[in-house]
C-alpha cells in the first residue's frame, strides 16, 4: 500500500480519532455530562485523564469520546493484539472501530478501545447531611434524607427507559411526544425554560427541606419561575429537546442544589 501509509509498512488509522468537546457549565457534573452524551462516567473520566471530580470547573473543556471505552495513545511496539489483551477486549473490535488494516500501529496516535475500562474510578463521596441552603435559613443541617415525601409518577403512562445508576443519576421515563409531565410533589418552580446543560426545556421545583426535582428534555414548559405547584400539576410536556435521542423525561431528585454541594439521589426511592 502507499499514500497515507508510512514507508515502513505501518498502517495508520484510516482517520484520526474524532472527539467532540464540551465546555463545562454551572450545574454540570461529570455524571450529567456523560449521561447526556449517552456515555458512561468512566469514558469521560479516562478520556480527560481526570483525577478528582471536585476539580471540575465552569469553563473547563472536556474531550468527549465517540463511544464508551478508553482513548489510548499508541506506544512503540504496541500491536492491536497487545492492546486488546491489555484491555481484555476483542482485537476485532479495535480494528473495526478504528478502521485499521494491520496490527502495526504508529506510536503517538490515539485510537479508541471500545468498551474498555481504564484505571479504577473514584467512588462518589459520602455526603453528610450538612448542605446549607439560603432558602432554609442556611443555619440548620439540611439536605436531610429523612424528609422523604412519596412522589407522584411524573409521566402518566410513561415507562422507565433508563434507571438510576452511577453514570446516570436520574430516572429516564419514556412516553410519546406531548405526554403531560407532572410535578412529582408540591413545591415552587425555581427554573423554567431552556437550559444549556443538555436538558433542553426543563423545570426545576423546590419542595422545601432542600429537596428538588427536575424535569428535562421537554417539548414545552407550562409553568413559570416563582409559581407554586401542587403534586400532580402539569409542568410541561414530554419532548426530546437538549441532548435526547428520543422522547422522554429525564427526572432528577436532588438533595441540596447540585452546584452547591447537593447531590442526585435515586428517584425510585421517592416514587415507590
Ligand atoms: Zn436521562
Amino acid at each position: 500500500m502507499s499514500g497515507p501509509y508510512g514507508p515502513d509498512g505501518q498502517l495508520r488509522p484510516a482517520a484520526p480519532l474524532v472527539m467532540a468537546s464540551y465546555t463545562v457549565r454551572q450545574g454540570d457534573t461529570l455524571y450529567s455530562i456523560a449521561a447526556h452524551f449517552g456515555l458512561q462516567f468512566g469514558s469521560l473520566w479516562w478520556a480527560n485523564k481526570l483525577s478528582d471530580p471536585r476539580t471540575l470547573h465552569v469553563g473547563q473543556v472536556l474531550r468527549i469520546p465517540p463511544v464508551d471505552g478508553v482513548v489510548y495513545a499508541i506506544k512503540a511496539g504496541d500491536t492491536v493484539e497487545s492492546i486488546a489483551a491489555a484491555f481484555h477486549v476483542a482485537a476485532a473490535d479495535i480494528i473495526e472501530f478504528n478502521q485499521l488494516t494491520t496490527d502495526a500501529l504508529p506510536a503517538g496516535e490515539e485510537i479508541m478501545v471500545p468498551d474498555a475500562s481504564g484505571p479504577p474510578l473514584p467512588k462518589p463521596a459520602v455526603k453528610s447531611a450538612s448542605v446549607s441552603s439560603p432558602s432554609n435559613g442556611g443555619s440548620s443541617a439540611v439536605g436531610s434524607s429523612s424528609y422523604h415525601p412519596r412522589m407522584v409518577w411524573p409521566v402518566p403512562g410513561g415507562w422507565i427507559s433508563q434507571y438510576y445508576h452511577a453514570s446516570h443519576p436520574a430516572l429516564d421515563i419514556a412516553a410519546p411526544m406531548g405526554t403531560r409531565v407532572l410535578a412529582a410533589a408540591a413545591g415552587t418552580v425555581i427554573y423554567a425554560g431552556w437550559g444549556n446543560n443538555g436538558g433542553g426545556y426543563q423545570v426545576w421545583i423546590s419542595h422545601g427541606h432542600d429537596l428538588y426535582t427536575t424535569y428535562n428534555h421537554m417539548e414545552l414548559v407550562s409553568v413559570h419561575v416563582g409559581q407554586t405547584v401542587a403534586a400532580g400539576q402539569q409542568v410541561g410536556r414530554v419532548g426530546m429537546t437538549g441532548w435526547a435521542t428520543g422522547p422522554h423525561c429525564h427526572f432528577e431528585v436532588w438533595i441540596g442544589k447540585v452546584w452547591n454541594g447537593g447531590y442526585r439521589v435515586n428517584p425510585l426511592n421517592y416514587l415507590r
